[in-house]
């Protein structure tokens, strides 16, 4: 469910007609529907009312600080995977007793900032980063408190780019070697074992993988009791997917009602991470058609957005419905078509052999479903200036990230005095 549908003819977020924003901003941008964003994040929280639970909300999926102060302030913390997210869910306001910091490569300073800000947890992917944390956690004279990542070796029928819990995955540690490097854990002075962490892709559109992993799990947590060892938090992750297209994915309320009756008699903390299905859906994507190309063979609609915006279609070949931003031109005859950015590489696209009713150029398409891994994964590839973001509100709209220039372009670079 989200707020961007047509009326009177064309498509709105919220109350603002898309065309207005556009007038203002430009193209291409992107646009979040903050009512969308609330009610995904309700959505979660609420189906797992019965469990102690913490939503930290996996920024890399929208990392906008706009976003992130929402979030914040309906009480969700962050899943964070670098340094600078930590500085952005700080600035943003997301406290750090709900922070958890995952990923295989955590360097020394990160760590470090991590331990100072006095996040609630780090999620270890690996026996050299136990080590290393309880390092860090020595020379600045604290404790870490950490969950393990399980790697519990199931297959979430997911695209494997976003596939991370089967044993040849560069995450977590393999199930079978848990009991050990749990004992090793323990044993160090500054650290703290408090979870067990298990994240196994993104974009799962059936809950029996999330209950596999978790029945893994919490056969781990009974033998780590028997060791001495106290689990208080368990992380089932993220992943829980979204219709982009024709997918049929589970609602937050049938995650928690396959999930809750299984860890309610644990004793633990629930921690959770959505990124995708709480972000995905509040946002959209605007360009402008620029040029039609007619081949011999095939059709092309060239739009002034590329690659470098949305980088999904070509990473992933992810499908994003486009719709006419006005209604009326979705009625034209269809064709078959591809439509592609202005970027120097034939893997430039936003749809491809896809049968779309005909666009003039100077109309305007939205890519859907764009809320999530969208923005975060710009870039500046061909020298093309970052979009801007904007926030709506009801009948308000708020940029929150405004269009970079060409002077953003060339910030921090330099020619050194020999050649000048
Ligand atoms: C990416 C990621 C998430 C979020 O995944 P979604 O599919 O966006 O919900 C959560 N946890 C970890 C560790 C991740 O890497």
């Amino acid at each position: 469910m989200n707020y961007f549908e047509y009326r009177h003819g064309e498509l709105y977020c919220e109350d603002v007609p898309v065309s207005r924003i556009v007038k203002e901003v430009g193209t291409p941008c992107y646009i979040y529907s903050h009512a969308t964003l609330l009610r995904h994040f309700r959505a979660y929280d609420s189906a797992f009312s019965s469990v102690p639970h913490v939503i930290a909300f996996a920024m890399k999926a929208n990392s906008n600080l706009a976003v992130l102060r929402m979030m914040a302030r309906e009480g969700s913390g962050a899943d964070i995977v670098s340094g600078g997210e930590l500085f952005r869910a700080l600035k943003a306001g997301v406290p750090a007793s709900k922070i958890v910091f995952a990923g295989v490569g955590k360097a020394p300073d990160e760590i470090r900032e991590a331990l100072k800000a006095d996040i609630l947890m780090f999620n270890v992917e690996s026996s050299a980063e136990i080590r290393a944390i309880n390092d860090v956690a020595a020379s600045v004279g604290k404790k870490a408190r950490i969950a393990l990542r399980i790697n519990p070796d199931v297959d979430p029928k997911t695209h494997p780019y976003i596939s991370t819990g089967m044993k040849k995955s560069k995450f977590g540690i393999a199930a079978d070697r848990a009991l050990d490097e749990y004992k090793m854990a323990s044993s160090l002075g500054h650290i703290d074992v408090v979870g067990v962490h298990a994240h196994i892709g993104s974009q799962l559109t059936d809950v029996t993988p999330f209950v596999d992993s978790l029945k893994k799990i919490v056969a781990l947590i009974e033998t780590l009791k028997g060791q001495g060892i106290n689990i208080r938090y368990l992380n089932i992750g993220g992943g829980l997917g979204i219709t982009y297209g024709d997918e049929k994915p589970p609602l937050p309320q049938d995650l928690a009602d396959a999930i809750s009756p299984l860890v309610k008699d644990l004793g633990v903390t629930l921690v959770m991470e959505p990124g995708r299905v709480i972000a995905g859906n509040a946002g959209i994507m605007v360009t402008k058609a620029l040029y039609e190309k007619v081949g011999e063979t095939k059709r092309f609609v060239i739009v002034d957005a590329a690659m470098n915006d949305l980088l999904r279609p070509s990473l992933y070949s992810a499908y994003h419905e486009i719709r006419p931003v006005n209604e009326e031109a979705g009625r034209r005859a269809k064709h078959q078509m591809d439509i592609v950015g202005p970027v120097c590489e034939s893997g430039d696209f936003l749809a491809k052999d896809r049968l779309l009713a005909t666009v003039e150029p100077g109309e305007l398409l939205a890519v859907m479903s764009a809320g999530a891994y969208g923005f975060v994964m710009a870039s500046n590839y061909n020298s093309r200036p970052r979009v801007p973001e904007v926030l709506v509100d009801g009948r308000d709209m708020h940029v929150i990230r405004v269009r970079e220039t060409y002077d953003d372009l060339i910030k921090g670079e330099t020619i050194p005095e020999f050649l000048q």
